[in-house]
């Protein structure tokens, strides 16, 4: 059996398992269910929180009293993180994308309200950001303090836990539903969650596979990122697992124009399953996978989950990612 690090307990857990009720799915019997991820908690909602449970452990044992992370304007991570520092006493410093707006919103002004300290960075010079990042840690050096540095969405051989341990409580779940899904399907942004499923079920002897549809990047990005993260993980933990034997599958097709722009038709998606079912996908993650999700199986055993009867999708949370983008949604 594998032996976990250290893990600080945040996250609300187990999270619920529902089935799609009404939610149309025309000429298919596959049934769609949702592992409620979104449901981790309030403020710190979302997948983000069961990576962190495991890199803020490894910040408190390192004796570090400051915590820096990166993301765009409307990163669920660096709120996730914001707010969390803040309950175990931490002082954060967010590095985030793009130019400071006049009022801040959604996950930007939750970063504020947790009293986070946020350097802009444009999308310019974004390609620095890791260099000024050591330069802000030899600041908080200089000052007497130890800031840990947590990578973009926590994707890294840390915060690759958190979706291996998942993958522990999914086990239970499809025991106690006596249901295991052909496939568990997820958003990727960072490579994380996608990477940690991946593990998982191959730790914990799941017989099913990950898809994992991207927001941003594209299929060979998150292959090699995954890799190097299990990889590192790997040597890291001295873990006993085969990298050569990953299965990685990411289906293209559904970023639309890029990373946090989505086309009409997942807007449509969203207030669509928000109708027949009352839950709540966003449109920079969720939103898209699970469109994409939907138009493949409607394509039968020709797109990418051929013979899918039982199919769980990760709700991996954003919901205070769709206020900002309100004005895209279409009302008759
Ligand atoms: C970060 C995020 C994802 C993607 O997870 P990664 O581990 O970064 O690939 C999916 N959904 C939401 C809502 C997120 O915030």
């Amino acid at each position: 059996m594998i032996e976990f690090p250290n893990r600080l307990h945040l996250a609300r857990l187990p999270t619920p398992i529902t089935r799609l009720q009404r939610f149309p799915l025309t000429g298919s019997a596959t049934q769609i269910w949702i592992k409620r991820d979104e449901l981790t908690g309030t403020e710190v909602s979302g997948n983000k929180i069961r990576k962190l449970e495991f890199s803020l452990a490894e910040a408190q044992e390192q004796g570090c009293d400051t915590v820096i992370t990166c993301g765009g304007l409307q990163s669920n991570h660096c709120r996730s993180t914001a707010i969390l520092c803040t309950r175990l006493g931490l002082q954060v410093h967010l590095v985030l994308r793009g130019e400071k707006p006049e009022q801040p919103e959604g996950n930007l002004l939750m970063d504020y309200l947790s009293g986070a300290e946020i350097t802009y960075v444009s999308q310019h010079d974004w390609h620095g950001h890791e260099e000024l990042v050591k330069d802000l840690q030899q600041d908080y050096a200089t000052a007497g303090s130890k800031a840990f540095y947590i990578p973009i969405g926590a994707s890294d051989e840390i915060g690759l836990w958190g979706y291996i341990a998942a993958c522990e409580e999914l086990k239970q779940d499809f025991q106690s539903l006596d249901m295991t899904p052909d496939y568990i399907v997820t958003a990727t942004g960072s490579g994380g969650t996608q990477g940690g499923l991946i593990v998982g079920i191959r730790v914990f002897e799941i017989p099913t596979k990950v898809l994992a549809f991207n927001v941003c990047d594209d299929a060979a990005y998150f292959d090699q990122k995954i890799r190097r993260d299990v990889t590192l993980w790997q040597q890291r933990y001295k873990t006993d697992f085969d990298v050569k034997k990953l299965a990685i599958t990411t289906v293209e097709g559904y970023m639309g124009a890029g990373y946090g722009t989505a086309s009409e038709a997942v807007f449509a998606s969203i207030a669509l399953l928000a109708r027949t079912d009352g839950l709540f996908l966003d449109p920079v993650y969720t939103g898209k996978a699970f469109h994409g999700m939907v138009s493949e199986i409607q394509k039968g055993d020709d797109g990418a989950l051929p013979g899918a009867r039982n199919v769980l999708f990760i709700h991996t949370g954003g919901l205070f990612g769709v206020f900002p983008q309100q004005q895209n949604f279409l009302f008759k």
